[in-house]
């Protein structure tokens, strides 16, 4: 039984949290992951302060975890009113499910072994800068920007290759006289982090951080740290990977997948998206919200008579009249076919019941001569707390069909 199985990762004293990769929760967390984070949700453990990923997506990992490739994350844990990172060694488990899971190891840490930035000043002797040396030798002729950092000074940059001098936009005494902090988006976070990430064993997937340039613009970039030591002294190599264009590329990708391309609103994907987000994010509150299901009536024979390019003509202009009736906080999406799906939060029956109708009528009166009119049938639900989507879904459904069965053009609630 499954249980059974994860319940013998009690026995280890590093915490370990079992991940389910298909809705992005806990499954399990082991004595120690229970001791050291409490009944903590992924959402803050993964998206806290300190937290750094090397992807954001669970899913996407999962090709990476096949091949083997060490994938850590860096997350953040809340304990006794202090946070502090922890890094996470990410392996694929089945443990007798149909789905895999990742397996989250953490690496044994106590919150109190965690120095405070600024306390970590090293008596080693500081690295010299010249032109000879490592610089020279393997800094300069390397086309990836590159930075040597002292973790035991405060995240200092003591050496930037030409690379990340062009890239930066700073000069080699400029990107010398900071510190990490100064380059990252995490300000003085990223210390805590960076002290997490020397500790580490090399050779693992790089993380994902947001880099600040002299320009004052921002770069997502894909940074490999890893400990080296020059002439006797202990720094860290940052090896540093442009992603900016990669992320906006993939950001557009999924705004498309979200997206209905006739009538430019949001699909049923994203509707299930912010559904699943708001679930994981806060499962305790309870939502108030009411939904309605907008289906256009007799629109085959509407079709049928003025041809499918101006039926779709149609939809585009159902779904900006739809869109023009609503408040700001309310959302259409195209459900499919000819059925809108509209969200509206913070809304009991009564009030969504007066859009409804407000909405039926200004569809009945819209009209332009060359679109065909077009008339709809609503259904109007309120959200009903503990209620599963299942049984909310059929009970909107249902008022749908009664409106339809009733005459069509009307409203009913369900
Ligand atoms: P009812 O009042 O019962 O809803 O009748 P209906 O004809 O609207 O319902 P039915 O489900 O039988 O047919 C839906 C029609 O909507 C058929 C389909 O061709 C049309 N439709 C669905 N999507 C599109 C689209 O993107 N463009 C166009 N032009 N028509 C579409
Ligand atoms: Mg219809
Ligand atoms: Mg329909």
């Amino acid at each position: 039984m499954l249980l059974s199985h994860l319940e013998t990762l009690n026995i280890l004293s590093t915490p370990v949290w079992v991940v389910s990769v298909h809705n992005q929760q806990i499954i399990f967390a082991n004595t120690a992951a229970r001791k050291l984070a409490g009944n903590s949700l992924l959402g803050p453990l993964r998206n806290g302060q300190f937290s750094v990923q090397s992807l954001q997506s669970l899913e996407s990992y999962l090709p990476h975890l096949q091949k083997g490739d060490q994938v850590i994350e860096i997350w953040t844990i809340h304990k006794e009113g202090r946070a502090f990172p922890l890094s996470c060694r990410l392996s694929l488990a089945q443990f007798g499910l149909q789905e895999p899971v990742i397996v989250f190891e953490g690496t044994h840490t106590s919150a109190a072994n965690v120095p405070a930035p600024g306390s970590f000043l090293s008596e080693a002797r500081p690295y010299r800068r010249d032109q000879s040396g490592f610089y020279e030798r393997f800094f300069q002729t390397n086309t990836a920007p590159m930075l040597l950092i002292d973790p035991a000074n405060n995240g200092q940059i003591v050496d930037a290759n030409l690379a990340a001098t062009r890239f930066y936009g700073y000069t080699r005494d400029e990107m010398c006289m900071r510190h990490t902090w100064e380059i990252n988006a995490m300000g003085q976070d990223v210390l805590p982090v960076m002290h997490e990430i020397a500790r580490l064993p090399g050779g693992h997937k790089p993380l994902t951080f947001v880099h600040k340039l002299a320009d004052g613009n921002l770069r997502h970039v894909q940074t490999y740290a890893g400990p080296v030591d020059v002439d006797g002294v202990r720094l860290m190599l940052c090896i540093i990977h442009d992603i900016t264009e990669q992320k906006r590329l993939e950001q557009e990708l999924e705004h498309a997948a979200l997206r209905d391309p006739l009538t430019g609103l949001g699909n049923r994907r994203q509707f299930m998206q912010l559904v699943e987000n708001a679930r994981t994010q806060n499962p305790q509150r309870t939502h108030n919200f009411s939904l309605m299901l907008v289906d256009a009536d007799h629109f085959k024979a509407i079709n049928d008579q003025h041809g499918h390019n101006k039926g779709d003509d149609a939809l585009v202009m159902l779904a900006r009249t739809l869109e023009t009736g609503i408040r700001e906080s309310d959302t259409v999406f195209r459900w499919g076919g000819e059925e809108f799906l509209i969200l509206l939060p913070l809304t009991g029956l009564e009030g969504a019941l007066h859009v409804a109708e407000t909405l039926r009528t200004a569809v009945e009166r819209f009209a332009r001569p060359d679109l065909p009119s077009v008339t709809v049938s609503v259904g109007v639900v309120q959200y009903e707390t503990g209620e599963d989507f299942t049984s909310l879904f059929k009970r909107v459904d249902d008022a749908l069909y009664r409106a339809k069965t009733s005459g069509r053009n009307q409203v009913q609630m369900g």
